[in-house]
């Protein structure tokens, strides 16, 4: 099944903004029980004892906050690629050069093979 870019899900959201509320909830519960019958829904490879229950797997992440669950970086890189190209594909540029003196400033000379920068060892 596909859950990204479902088209339940799509018409449910549209169905809601637009003020059909009773018909979007039946649409969104239809949505639901073809996901939970779906079987593993989880795009996400990781040996993770926490694979597809996204009550678990989500508030963990909540809880660090340091990165998304995988099935949403699809989702927020479709909105960063088009903010990117304000920048003419400079990010990764950027990315590099940010890392580049980051590393610099912590004295790290960059001389280790394949170095990102930052350990200040070599
Ligand atoms: S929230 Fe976590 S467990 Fe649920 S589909 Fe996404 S990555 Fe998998």
């Amino acid at each position: 099944m596909q859950i990204d870019n479902n088209e339940l899900a799509i018409l449910q959201d549209r169905l809601d903004r637009e003020g059909f509320k009773e018909e979007a909830w039946k649409i969104k519960q239809e949505f639901l029980k073809q996901v939970r019958e779906s079987g593993d829904h989880c795009p996400c490879r990781e040996a993770c004892p926490h694979h597809g229950n996204c009550f678990e797997c989500v508030t963990i992440h909540r809880g660090h906050r340091d990165h998304l669950p995988l099935c949403m970086w699809d989702m927020v890189n479709e909105r960063l690629a088009a903010l990117s190209h304000m920048t003419e594909g400079s990010l990764r540029d950027y990315e590099d050069r940010k890392a580049r003196e980051e590393a610099e400033a912590e004295g790290c000379g960059g001389c280790c093979e394949g170095c990102a920068g930052g350990c200040g060892e070599g």
